[in-house]
């Protein structure tokens, strides 16, 4: 596990996450035990331009989304090479036969395995939260049966609060403003037909600010320093 820890994040990854899922349904774990949720942080400086100048720009967004998804397949072909099955839930593959169109709906999110293994919460956005990063993640996850050591932690209910900044800044109307519980059905809480993918809920959450401005301050106090 050291080893493709140390090479992934050689490769750029922030973060990395292995959760037992050998509880959830064949549907969802298709008969792996472990997921590997793997994760690129965005840049304060690219969020902080996003939101003070209200420009819409994919571009680290779209970058860090490709590298995450290409490190998925990475990490799969690495596992595989040491004896053990791995299917990385890479856009390629999921769009393979794993994601519906309709529904826009895949069996195991990634967001799924975030949770389990209690990496943030689930906002009134839709967007996986953290306390570190806000809503600044790209994540990919994938399957294995390697034996890894797993990190499962407790559900993290939301802390949105009172907040509804995503909501009211949503320009389609897509946020519903309902607060996520376990097993509470995706369409309660966004109407994902309505989503222009602007990225305005992500970069103007509280969390996520919050994230940029710890980041600015202690970049002025070293400048100062
Ligand atoms: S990405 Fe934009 S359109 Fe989609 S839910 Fe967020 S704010 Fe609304
Ligand atoms: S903007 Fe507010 S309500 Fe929306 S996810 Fe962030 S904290 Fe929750």
């Amino acid at each position: 596990m050291s080893e493709l820890i140390s090479a992934l994040n050689r490769r750029g990854v922030n973060f990395i996450k292995t959760v037992d899922i050998s509880m959830l349904s064949v549907k969802e774990n298709r008969g792996y035990s472990v997921a590997i949720l793997i994760g690129i942080v965005l840049s304060e400086g690219y969020i902080f331009r996003l939101s003070k100048g209200n420009i819409a720009d994919h571009s680290e967004f779209g970058g860090k989304e490709h590298l995450v998804n290409e490190l998925a397949d990475w990490t799969a072909d690495f596992i595989i090479t040491k004896g053990y099955k791995a299917f990385a839930q890479s856009e390629k593959n999921l769009l393979n036969g794993f994601y519906d169109e309709t529904t826009k709906t895949t069996p195991l999110p990634h967001k799924k395995i975030a949770i389990l293994a209690g990496l943030g919460w689930i906002g009134k956005s839709n967007l996986l939260v953290t306390k570190q990063y806000g809503s600044a993640l790209c994540m990919c996850t994938i399957l294995t049966n390697a034996p890894l050591p797993i990190e499962n932690r407790s559900i993290i209910m939301p802390k949105c609060g009172e907040c509804t900044v995503c909501k009211d800044i949503c320009p389609t109307g897509a946020i519903h403003g309902s607060t996520w519980e376990p097993g509470m059905n995706r369409d309660s809480i966004v109407n994902v037909y309505h989503c222009n993918g602007c990225l305005k809920c992500l970069v103007n959450c509280p969390w996520t600010q919050k994230y940029i401005d710890n980041n600015i301050d202690k970049q002025n106090e070293c400048r100062k320093g």
